[in-house]
């Protein structure tokens, strides 16, 4: 209904017909209703009004809305103005207006306004009827900040906010501002027109949380709900609004209200990075696959070094078995000429067996099959067991080799074996890379945390600073090119490592480039000995100077 006809006010003016307004008070018996010519003279007042403001009709007949209700001349000036509007017919069809009025106790009310043309039976118009609700009574703290005091009247798009509002009865949609139309791309009219039309807006997805938050809010509870629609232009926009019952004088919901705020641009953005996270997962489960590759080659890999080590290992430790057997003479006498042959091949053996033990260890690291730490050694032989086996080559590249070591023994619990190589891979690497007549030093002692200290010492090429972080790595050189000047496969620092942590120790390493090296390895002693070991212990010092 867009105007209501009638003739006279049953409460105010008796000059009005009863009979013709009686069918529009019946229609709006829930609502607050007034009714007011040009001027602001009352023409009606009916109960829902009376309890509205506090104002009963009785005594009214001479009074004017404007006074009566609005705080200030401002204020009056605006309800005249819509008075106005609405008679000159520009104000626009089925739209309510945000009004702060004052109630007879003088408290404010922020209350929605819906102003009709009210006109006599001739057509012509004899003032305004206005259908009132009590915003206040439902909590709108956000249209109360948003009405300028000063103006006393706000329409709902100055508030910033989607605002939309639908029967609570028949579920038509009666009012939409235009904050909400322009989030759908139709008009305020179509919207009203069509009233199939918001609801086949809505996405699939959101159809029925927004239905479930109608109905809670007809049951006069609020809901917030996110609400996705297909704009005109085939786009998808998004809002999220709360759903708040409108109720009449009488406490029934005769409305839903909902007041929303656009989040397409949020949702927007959440999509995008939706998608982004989907290509990383992509990209995360690609990158997994190629790893499980890439493990299973490595697997290959180990067992493939294992394979062929070990098969070299034992036709080397024969030829080792004999060609001992030759030199001691147990074979036959030799001449000088063919003992020299058979050390040169005895140290020509020795070096692949050492290279074929690192080979086998590291793929054993890389099984995670090194056995268990179950025996307990003194690390001062290991380290004298290295030394010894080293010591032929030094002394062949005339290296001064000094070892100091303590008499006391110092137990560790470890492979004594896998140790013993560890040191021959340090001591190997300081003989390798000092120049001819350099010195290499082996040092053992205690530190005062009870860890065992073994220092391998040259004064050899060094290691540039920039490299040091990668000399642990397997199959790291220095000089990694086929035509470098150093025999070596670049895996015996990342054994000896993996070795020493296996004990629970460390290694570290110092160097200068054409000053030399030095490497500490660290490994903690055996509880019972750091009981009996009082003092510093005593010093063998080996000195070979050749
Ligand atoms: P390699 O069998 O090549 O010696 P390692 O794993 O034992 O393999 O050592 C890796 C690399 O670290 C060597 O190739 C070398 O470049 C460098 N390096 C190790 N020890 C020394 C040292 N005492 N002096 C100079 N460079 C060294």
């Amino acid at each position: 209904m867009n105007t209501i006809t009638m003739a006279a006010s049953p409460f105010i003016d008796k000059r009005l017909d009863m009979g013709s307004i009686a069918t529009a008070l019946v229609e709006w018996a829930a609502y607050p209703v007034a009714a007011w010519t040009k001027d602001g003279r009352i023409l009606i007042w009916n109960g829902g009004m009376a309890a509205l403001t506090g104002w009963d009709a009785d005594g009214l007949e001479d009074e004017n809305i404007y006074s009566l209700l609005c705080q200030d001349d401002k204020a009056a000036g605006s309800m005249a103005r819509v008075t106005n509007q609405v008679l000159s017919g520009s104000y626009p069809r089925e739209t309510d207006v945000c009004m702060r009025v004052q109630r007879k106790d003088g408290r404010d009310l922020i209350v929605a306004c819906r102003p009709f043309p009210l006109l006599k039976n001739s057509g012509g118009p004899i003032g305004v009827a206005a259908v009132f609700q009590d915003l206040d009574k439902i909590g709108r703290p956000i249209v109360a900040r948003a009405l300028d005091p000063s103006s006393g009247v706000a329409v709902d798009q100055e508030l910033g906010t989607l605002v939309f509002r639908i029967d609570a009865g028949s579920g038509r949609l009666f009012f939409v501002n235009n904050l909400m139309s322009d989030l759908l791309g139709y008009s305020q009219q179509e919207l009203i027109e069509d009233q199939r039309l918001l609801p086949s807006r809505i996405l699939p997805d959101y159809d029925e949380s927004f239905g479930s938050a109608v109905e809670s809010a007809v049951r006069g509870v609020a809901r917030s709900v996110e609400v996705g629609f297909v704009h005109r232009d085939g786009g998808e926009v998004f809002c999220v609004a709360t759903l708040y019952p409108l109720k009449g004088a009488g406490g029934r919901v005769v409305a839903v209200e909902a007041v929303g705020r656009d989040i397409t641009g949020r949702k927007q953005a959440e999509s995008r990075l939706e998608r982004s996270l989907q290509q990383l997962r992509e990209a995360y489960s690609r990158l997994q696959v190629q790893h499980e590759d890439l493990k299973s080659v490595e697997r290959l890999k180990s067992q493939i070094i294992a394979n062929v080590s070990h098969e070299l290992r034992t036709p080397l430790v024969t030829i080792r078995g004999y060609n001992d057997l030759m030199r001691q003479g147990v074979l036959g006498d030799l001449t000088d000429g063919q003992r020299k042959g058979l050390d040169i091949s005895a140290r020509s053996i020795q070096r692949l067996l050492v290279l074929i033990e690192n080979l086998l260890d590291y793929a054993r690291i890389e099984r995670r099959g090194l056995s268990p730490l179950r025996e307990t050694f003194n690390l001062v032989d290991t380290v004298r067991a290295a030394t010894d086996d080293i010591r032929e080559d030094a002394m062949r590249k005339n290296l001064s080799l000094d070892v100091i070591l303590p008499v006391e023994p110092m137990f560790v619990r470890g492979d004594a074996k896998r140790m013993r190589q560890v040191f021959l891979n340090l001591l190997d690497n300081a003989t390798k890379f000092s120049q001819v007549s350099g010195r290499v030093t082996v040092k053992c002692s205690m530190t005062a945390k009870n860890e065992g200290c073994v220092e391998v010492r040259d004064e050899g090429i060094g290691i540039p600073e920039s490299e040091l972080r990668r000399i642990f790595d397997s199959f790291y050189q220095v000089d990694g090119s086929t035509t470098r000047s150093y025999p070596g496969a670049g895996i015996g620092l990342a054994v000896a490592k993996e070795v020493v942590e296996r004990h629970n120790g460390r290694i570290e390493v110092e160097s200068r480039e054409g000053k030399g090296t030095s490497f500490k390895v660290f490994v903690p002693l055996e509880q019972n000995i750091e009981a009996t070991t009082t003092t510093e212990p005593a010093l063998v010092i080996e000195s070979e100077s050749p």
